[in-house]
């Protein structure tokens, strides 16, 4: 099954997805073939950000799919009509993961401190049966070498935690080198896998509360919800 025509939040075409499994299978056919691309995730940020600033719209743009990570984007989506369900990112990077384990795709890791993705690579391989082909911490590499090695390793999926927006752009860059891979950027995913980072209990999940959780833990990153209140209020306005 193909999924649903896109849905504008904010002038961004998003993607609806009826579940996890669903998109899953966008990426990982049947047969274990992965389809090249680059997804990115939306979130009230982002869509707020790509308002302002085109250069963070034209890296929106350029992904090959754009799927609904945050739950204010979801509640947009669904006041246009669509049926689609939340997509986090970092839960579609272990379903990915998952798969990748199961079908024997070779994954290469891209950025975090070293000691979190030395703990990535180990518990992938361990617990999840993961083929690590490479995996590059995100602290002073060169971007020029990076790319080779990654193309020299031929992955079949490529996931990158350099932070928003430098993680779009580079692997902009390397899809451009190495084209055959699925791409995505995942944030801070390889943190919480590791167990650095805590998240929300899944009563707070269910209920659309991963950003108080946030919040509630590091109150100094209040400046970023400016935007989300900003959204919301466009939300509401029927803005988007
Ligand atoms: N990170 C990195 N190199 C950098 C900056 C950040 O590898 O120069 C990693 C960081 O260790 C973390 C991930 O990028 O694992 C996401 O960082 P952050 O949560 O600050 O970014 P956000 O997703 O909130 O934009």
């Amino acid at each position: 099954m193909r999924p649903a025509q896109p849905i504008e939040v904010g002038g961004i075409p998003v993607t609806p997805f009826g579940s996890m499994q669903e998109a899953v299978s966008e990426i990982i056919r049947a047969d274990g073939s992965v389809v090249p691309g680059s997804w990115v995730a939306i979130n009230a940020e982002k869509v707020v950000r790509a308002r302002r600033d085109k250069d963070v719209r034209a890296v929106l743009e350029q992904a090959t799919l754009r799927y609904p990570d945050g739950m204010s984007v979801v509640w947009t989506m669904r006041q246009k009509g669509a049926i689609t369900t939340r997509i986090p990112g970092v839960d579609l990077w272990l379903a990915l993961m998952t798969r990748a384990g199961q079908l024997g795709i070779p994954v290469y890791l891209v950025g975090a401190r070293p000691e979190t993705l030395d703990a990535v690579q180990s518990r992938l391989r361990e617990d999840f049966g993961v083929s690590v082909v490479g995996a590059t911490d995100g602290f002073g590499f060169v971007e020029s070498d990076l790319v080779d090695r990654i193309q020299g390793s031929g992955p079949k999926i490529v996931t990158v935690a350099l932070g928003s927006p430098r993680q779009e752009e580079f692997i902009q860059r390397c899809r451009a080198a190495h084209p055959q891979a699925f791409y995505m950027g995942v944030g801070g995913t390889y943190d919480v896998f590791a167990g650095n980072v805590r998240r929300a209990p899944t009563w707070m999940r269910n209920h659309g509360l991963e950003w108080l959780f946030r919040l509630l833990r590091h109150p100094t990153r209040i400046w970023r919800y400016r935007s989300l209140v900003r959204y919301l209020a466009a939300h509401v306005a029927r803005r988007l």
